[in-house]
């Protein structure tokens, strides 16, 4: 240890902890604040927006310091956290006054991002995840565990990509990976997850009978396959170290994680992280207010957080068990007959507490007198609830009743125990009801009198003294005294002990008000330090209840996760939707669940779909702009994930043949701030599209072949068409909408091809959107017409007509392209496509530069009309 001589000795002890504690900003508790020093205090006063001070380090030398109340640390905790940093706790562990030299001081525990339990700082409605991984090549062990609520699970990855769609679909915080990966994996973390702290472990930690015998002992078991981890090598040595990680550093022996889920990515529907994105099915992609206009904003109705929680599971997770689709399906079905009688149960799951995020904290021993009363009201509900699924009968419903056991004796002990308004803190009593425990109730009875007894002592010796203005008080420094003032001592009798001069009165004990001063001060610190004896020993009682507590809270969750999906359906009048295994998706009256709720003035226009393998198979969907392309694609999509979900849809009638994976493709993607074109972006999405899906998926393609010029898009557009019609492995179900309205051709090519388009009426030059989707192409892009409707000027729309009129005299027609050679030879060629002119012509690089997207229909159509001059020689 570098002890630097020059230091005070508290400094010395500072830096002995900061030295075994390096990774965090260091909490160094001294009397009723958290102060920090040196770089910590530096660095934590810029973030926090607290002074910089100083404080005498030792032979005249001056540390940089800033504090922070203890009592207030929590919204600091957060900054800091958010900032990046982590934060380690140094309390006290002995009392300053009864201390002999310096107070010793400990790391109690430190704060990561994923190991934080303060309610201040997690959000209740949102897991907060801590994640794990290790691997080898190919292959990759996750474990995930959410501290806060003690789920616990497991799974192993074959692709990098796969990690991180099943990264992407968690609510992360943290994630854990070996030193090794440092390089090659945080840097793509940071990229993809720039929210989450990636903390790198040692290597050696990585080692799989330590890590097994960590689980084994943990869960008091001797085998792992009873938690179907036998063949999880990976898996299980990702699991051990984050099990592990938490322990340390909140310092606990996390007892709340009661068990190990293994889990498949194949068991839910796959959705990748852009398709999670441009659903928008938890964040918007434009965000107004909170959650607004998003899937989650429709749907959760929920009342309690561990409800919201467990939906946003299930929207992140639709299923592909036609089984467990249906078991749902009954219990939103019986709820949503039940009708306004919902309006009860929902009264009912409102009052009933975060049992989850509780338990976490009476295990963690974090939890306070007000935590159990909370649980105590919670318990206290729970008969009446059980009571009203008397009502039920489906089989979802029923189990659940199953789990709402009864715990009425942990109720009464609570009852019994703990006071309704307990104080926050522990050591400070008022915490035990009288009448619970006899030795508390006579300390307190003495410490009560005490104050009696005062006021009985200076009646008694004014009495005695004859001094009318003698006052019996108390400090904390001298205890208790009689003073005197000056002009009354001579009166002031013998056996009075002098014990302080003040400047116009003197201070007195006597052996009585001694003897009396050790029994009152005793008994109140006694009957302190037994009420937290008391209450450690009921809160590590309820610890014994954990296993029906739990059950009980999943209980709840899924109760109230089918109550806000039964309510919303009756709220905006959605059907049941039938889910089967055949690959025909049949939509009448389709609508989109967020655009319904937000369209005002016009109504909003549903839609029908009809989806399969075969004549059905791709519908190309094209229509001018503004016409509602993307809203009818994105709704069907919508549709297949809230049936597979469990919930009802908003349309008249709908059967959706189950879907293994969404995918989606939305144009102009702005990711320019990643450092990638939105071009490249596209065509990446493109390519993970056409590698990964299968007849079983439903593709979503809005605008392909937008980023680049019009003859690439076109060309790629229609290649990529062509793979997915073609491809027997891929052949899935596909929307695809596009403005080219050549792409409608393909209907005469491909018998798995279907033209639609978005309806609009011509009416005096205006056009007038009707929001229909009918069969065939469109045969006009009315571009100028939405720019009219945006206000440009009119004498510009004019002279666009103008042009427009010229150029489609000359269309670009798909015949006078050269025909890519894949046509008539087949697939392999199909990359040729993108060369499908010249580069050396400098077509394609004029093309690129000019964006589409960004320029006004009628600034396109000019310069595409320059370019067509300048390279086609029309
Ligand atoms: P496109 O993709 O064809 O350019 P959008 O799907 O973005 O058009 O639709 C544009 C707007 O039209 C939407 O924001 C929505 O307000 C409205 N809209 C779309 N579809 C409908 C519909 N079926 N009923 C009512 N309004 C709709
Ligand atoms: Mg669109």
């Amino acid at each position: 240890m570098n002890m630097d001589g020059t230091l005070t000795p508290m400094m010395q002890q500072y830096r002995q902890v900061k030295e075994s504690h390096p990774d965090g900003v260091l909490f160094f508790r001294l009397g009723d604040f958290y102060e920090m020093f040196f770089e910590d205090a530096q660095k934590a006063s810029q973030i926090l927006n607290i002074a910089l001070t100083s404080r005498e380090a030792g032979k005249g030398k001056k540390a940089p310091m800033c504090g922070i109340p203890f009592h207030a640390a929590e919204s600091y905790i957060a900054k800091l956290l958010s900032a990046g940093l982590k934060v380690s706790i140094c309390e006290q562990m002995e009392d300053p006054a009864q201390a002999r030299g310096i107070v010793k001081r400990e790391v109690i525990r430190t704060i990561t991002p994923g190991t934080v339990l303060e309610t201040g700082v997690v959000a209740d409605k949102r897991n907060n995840f801590l994640a794990s991984i290790t691997g080898k090549g190919d292959q990759f062990g996750l474990s995930l565990m959410d501290v806060t609520t003690g789920e616990f699970k497991v799974t192993e990855l074959t692709s990098k990509e796969e990690l991180m769609r099943e990264l992407a679909r968690q609510s992360l915080s943290e994630c854990l990976i070996p030193k090794s990966f440092e390089q090659d994996l945080s840097l793509f973390l940071s990229r993809e997850l720039p929210r989450v702290m990636v903390t790198a472990i040692e290597d050696w930690k990585y080692d799989f009978e330590t890590c097994q015998n960590l689980l084994k002992e943990h869960f008091h078991i001797q085998s792992l396959d009873g938690f179907g981890c036998r063949d999880l090598t990976w898996g299980v040595m990702a699991s051990g170290l984050i099990l592990n990680y938490v322990k340390e550093t909140l310092g606990n022996s996390a007892t709340h994680i009661t068990q190990l889920l293994s889990y498949q990515r194949t068991d839910a529907l796959r959705l990748d992280k852009i398709t999670l994105r441009n659903m928008e099915l938890l964040d918007s992609l434009h965000p107004m207010e909170g959650n607004k206009g998003t899937l989650l904003w429709v749907l959760d109705q929920t009342r309690t957080a561990m409800g919201s929680r467990l939906l946003q599971h299930w929207i992140t997770h639709p299923l592909l068990d036609l089984h467990e689709i249906y078991r749902r399906q009954e219990g939103v079905g019986e709820l949503f007959e039940w009708g306004v009688e919902l309006g009860k149960l929902r009264e009912i799951l409102g009052d009933i507490r975060d049992l989850e995020r509780l338990l976490s904290r009476i295990h963690c021993d974090f939890a306070n007198a007000r935590d159990l009363v909370s649980l105590r009201i919670s318990l206290e509900i729970m008969p009446t609830l059980k009571a009203q699924l008397n009502l039920f009968h489906c089989e979802i419903l029923s189990s659940l009743r199953e789990d709402l056991v009864d715990l009425s004796p942990l109720k009464e002990l609570i009852e019994k125990a703990i006071e309704d308004h307990a104080p926050l803190g522990l050591r400070e009593g008022g915490m035990i009801r009288h009448g619970y425990d006899l030795a508390l109730d006579e300390l307190r009875d003495i410490a009560r009198s005490g104050k009696d007894w005062v006021t009985q002592l200076q009646k008694k010796e004014i009495e005695r003294t004859g001094i009318k203005s003698l006052k019996v008080g108390y400090n904390r420094v001298f205890g208790y005294y009689i003073e005197v003032s000056s002009p009354n001592l001579p009166q002031v009798p013998l056996d009075y002990i002098r014990k302080q001069t003040l400047a116009n009165a003197e201070r007195f004990i006597t052996e009585e008000l001694k003897h009396y001063e050790e029994k009152i001060l005793g008994a109140q610190g006694k009957s302190e330090a037994l009420e937290y004896e008391i209450f450690i020993k009921i809160r590590d009682e309820v610890k014994s209840y954990t296993a029906s507590i739990q059950k009980m809270a999943q209980a709840v969750a899924t109760l109230d996760t089918l109550t806000s999906l039964a309510l919303v359906a009756l709220k905006n009048d959605y059907v049941w939707p039938q889910v089967n295994d055949s690959d025909v998706i049949e939509i009448e009256e389709g609508r989109h669940p967020v655009i319904e709720q937000i369209s005002v003035g016009e109504g909003f226009v549903a839609n029908d779909t009809l989806l399969d393998g075969h004549e059905n198979q791709i519908l190309m969907i094209t229509g001018p702009n503004m016409a509602g392309k993307s809203t009818y694609l994105r709704q069907v999509a919508l549709i297949v994930l809230m049936a597979q979900m469990g919930s009802f849809v908003p349309a008249q009638k709908a059967s959706i043949g189950l879907v293994d994976q969404i995918f989606t493709r939305i144009g102009a993607n702005d990711e320019l701030a990643r450092g990638q074109s939105t071009f490249m972006v596209e065509m990446n999405e493109t390519a993970n599209i056409l590698h990964h899906a299968t007849p079983k998926s439903l593709v979503i393609l809005d605008e392909i072949g937008r980023g680049t010029s019009t003859f690439d898009g076109i060309s790629i557009a229609w290649s990529v068409a062509e793979y997915l019609h073609q491809d027997p492995d891929v052949k899935a179900r596909t929307l695809f909408a596009t403005h080219y309205h050549e792409l409608t051709d393909l209907e005469m090519t491909l018998p798995g091809v279907k033209n639609y388009n978005v309806m609009v009426r011509e009416w005096n030059d205006k056009i007038i959107f009707v929001r229909k989707i009918v069969r065939g192409g469109a045969d006009k892009s009315y571009g100028i017409h939405v720019a009219r409707l945006a206000g440009l000027p009119k004498a510009v729309i004019e002279r666009a007509k103008d042009i427009l009129s010229c150029l489609e005299e000359g269309t670009i027609r798909l015949e006078e392209l050269p025909k890519g050679p894949f046509l008539e030879k087949g697939l392999e060629d199909a990359p040729r496509q993108l060369t499908l002119f010249d580069p050396r012509s400098g077509l394609v690089e004029a093309l690129k530069i000019l964006d589409l997207d960004r320029l006004t229909p009628v600034d396109a159509l000019l310069k595409l009309k320059e370019l067509k001059e300048k390279f086609l020689k029309v």
